[in-house]
């Protein structure tokens, strides 16, 4: 579904990307691990087109997307709940949806809505509640049901769990296995290893820009240098 070859990404002189290969096939739960500044970010970011690779091709369902914008990329089917959440903090719950719908039609819109609040009854509830006084957790759902309302077929997920209490981290990934049960692909981002190489069909280890290890994450979370870089082993 979504295939990176050879990529390079720089912020100006500074590499930020050395020749990944990813791929992420239909229907998976996709693991990217790896330390701060391991470049992780800037590879979903690059995903959607933003900062756009130097070398190298991003394909998604087939389509070469590696120069295209990221509104043209949302629209072929890709959505990102960014690092940090993102959500407008002055603005509902409601508001908040909408905007990540925003180049839908009106009865779109709709359809997102009550898709987004099924799945999370919570943001129903809280729908007229500003995003700002919502909990992290809450906030953190509101972000991935956000991404949510354009239908993606592929959904990237940025450190969904930074920050989360251990019982709303659990509910998070939780959801992001109905996610998946729903037919939407997922790429994640995490710094949780060990619960991320739990949830995910397989995982890539990410250090200073270049994979270094790809495997199923159950082979992953047996692997020597993973336990003892990424699982405190
Ligand atoms: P973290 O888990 O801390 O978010 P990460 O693995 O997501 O880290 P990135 O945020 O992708 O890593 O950063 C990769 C490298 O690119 C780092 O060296 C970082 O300093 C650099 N970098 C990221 N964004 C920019 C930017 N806008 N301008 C310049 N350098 C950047």
């Amino acid at each position: 579904m979504l295939k990176l070859q050879n990529v390079h990404t720089y912020y100006g002189a500074i590499q930020a990307l050395n020749d990944v290969s990813v791929e992420v096939n239909k229907g998976e739960i996709v693991t990217l691990i790896g330390a701060n500044g391991a470049g992780k970010t800037t590879l979903l970011m690059t995903v959607c087109g933003s900062p756009r690779a130097s070398s190298g091709t991003v394909t998604f369902l087939d389509e070469d997307i590696t120069q295209k914008d990221t509104h043209t990329i949302m629209q072929r089917g890709i959505a990102i709940s960014p690092e940090g959440r993102r959500v407008f903090p002055d603005l509902t719950v409601a508001e908040n949806l909408k905007m990540g719908g925003f180049f839908l039609k009106r009865d779109e819109i709709e359809a997102g809505l009550n898709h987004v609040y099924t799945l999370f009854p919570r943001l129903k509830e809280r729908a007229n509640q500003r995003a700002g006084t919502m909990s992290g957790g809450e906030q953190q759902m509101l972000a991935i049901g956000r991404a949510l309302m354009t239908k993606p077929q592929l959904l990237l997920l940025d450190e969904p769990t930074l920050g989360l209490a251990p019982l709303i981290i659990a509910q998070i990934f939780d959801i992001i296995r109905t996610i998946r049960e729903e037919g939407v692909t997922v790429f994640l981002v995490e710094q949780n290893a060990n619960k991320a190489l739990q949830v995910a069909d397989r995982g890539y280890v990410l250090e200073t820009g270049k994979v270094v290890l790809a495997d199923t994450g159950a082979n992953l979370l047996l692997n020597d240098e993973v336990r003892k870089a990424y699982l405190g082993a």
